[in-house]
């Protein structure tokens, strides 16, 4: 298929990217190969809106694929980075940022009762499992095929996100001893649960879920299944992990803890918490995060954790994300949700816009995606023609079928209508699209 709107700046920087970056990107989302055409380099970003080196300005609908919780490059987060950047950039030392941070998330997410900084959602996930591990003294690790905890050797076995969008097995490079002991199970599937509990009693050190997952499209967990996992994981000494990278501080003011309120042994966060910079962190109970190095036995560090202009920026988010905010989230994504469904429906496509809280995405199917292998039955080629379609009408969706998308307090009348007013052909594009 051929996409012939312009954006040959873009072509430029990308055909230079090639030659230095494998695929062009440092991240493999970014690089448009589920969907074809060329990745938009982008220049800047202003409330609700990017402007790529073309100097096309686009609503944005992925938010940095969720940090941006408030719009791009908002004013009083600006202010706390430049004030922040003007003390210094690093010191590796402690600092009174890393404590402010660690206390808003304390205060707001209840079963966190010690928190540890780290730079990105994959260190979070990928400590909270070697925590799990070293507290038990067991090997094994439960998750669920379709979810996405970064790229951990141990959890990318059937992993979300890019592994989804790409359709990869399993990733050279992971070696079977270190996938070895991770047990892969369909979502919401307790039975499955059950089994493996049952199969292996005593040796499975934690079940690592995404909160309510958004990395195989937004799939939310069914009725008592987190809180099935946290029975069926206490009742046999392994921990419960809650992954709240994604959902953490988006989806309420504490995240999907704040919607079902089970309690996770051991939670983790990233983007949101972050501002935009590189902060995330894994906490909880404060009898297990006792194990960590300095207090205890389990390592676990970093050069640049807890650094002094990213937990400025994730405190200045934090802060600004009250009760209003949230309201205003989930309004403008109820009425996108509306808009989006509506569209498909005017054009006779089968879809299903599935939601948890403020994370949407659409699913190229009627039938009900309840896990991966649902996920994967819809007609994904549809969502490449629909994505075009946006673009060329200046609204920037993920580049992919499987991904959620992202809405901001920034994202206001103007920008609903630039959406809207893009939606009825894109539809048409979507039911048009062939195989
Ligand atoms: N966990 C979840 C649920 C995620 O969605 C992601 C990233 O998308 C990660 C972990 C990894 O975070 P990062 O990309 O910051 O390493």
């Amino acid at each position: 298929m051929a996409y012939s709107y312009e954006a040959q700046v873009s072509q430029t920087l990308f055909d230079r990217a090639s030659l230095v970056t494998p695929g062009g990107v440092n991240s493999p989302v970014r690089a448009f190969r589920a969907v074809g055409g060329t990745p938009r380099f982008m220049v800047s970003g202003a409330g609700p809106y990017l402007t790529d080196a073309d100097g096309r300005e686009y609503v944005d609908l992925v938010c940095s694929w969720g940090p941006m919780i408030l719009g791009h490059a908002h004013p009083e987060v600006i202010a706390a980075v430049q004030d922040a950047v003007a003390r210094g950039t690093s010191f590796g030392t402690p600092g009174e940022g890393e404590v402010a941070l660690a206390e808003e998330i304390v205060s707001r997410i209840e079963p966190v009762e010690q928190v540890r900084l780290v730079s990105s959602g994959t260190e979070a996930t990928m400590s909270a499992i070697r925590l799990a591990r070293g507290f038990t003294g067991r090997a094994k690790v439960v998750k669920f095929a379709g979810c996405y905890h970064g790229h951990v050797d141990a959890l990318l076995a059937a992993a979300g996100s890019g592994v989804a969008t790409f359709g990869l097995p399993d990733t050279p490079g992971v070696t079977g001893a270190q996938a070895g002991d991770t047990i892969v199970l369909p979502y919401n599937d307790l039975e499955a649960v059950r089994a493996a509990f049952a199969a292996q009693p005593g040796e499975i050190a934690c079940v690592i879920t995404e909160a309510s997952p958004g990395n195989m499209g937004v799939v939310p967990p069914l009725d008592g299944f987190n809180a099935g996992l946290k029975e069926i994981c206490a009742a046999d000494g392994a921990l419960y992990i809650s992954d709240e990278v994604m959902t953490g501080f988006r989806t309420s003011r504490a995240g999907w803890y704040g919607i079902d309120g089970v309690r996770p042994d051991l939670m983790t966060f990233g983007k949101v918490m972050g501002g935009g910079f590189p902060a995330a962190a894994f906490g909880g109970r404060a009898d297990v995060m006792a194990h960590l190095a300095p207090a205890g036995p389990v390592y676990q560090a970093g050069t640049l954790s807890g650094n002094p202009v990213a937990t400025a920026a994730g405190l200045a988010q934090l802060r600004l994300l009250d009760d209003a905010a949230y309201a205003k989230v989930d309004a403008v994504s109820a009425e996108l949700r509306t808009l989006v469904g509506d569209a498909f429906s005017k054009e006779g496509v089968a879809h299903t816009v599935s939601a948890a809280s403020n994370m949407f995405s659409v699913f190229f199917t009627d039938e009900p995606v309840r896990d991966y292998e649902d996920a994967k039955k819809q007609e994904a080629f549809r969502f490449t023609a629909f994505f075009h379609s946006m673009l060329s009408q200046g609204v920037y969706l993920p580049p992919s079928a499987f991904e959620s998308w992202f809405v901001s307090t920034a994202h206001d009348a103007r920008a609903v209508e630039r959406i809207a007013a893009a939606l009825p052909a894109a539809a048409r594009a979507a039911s048009e699209a062939t195989a």
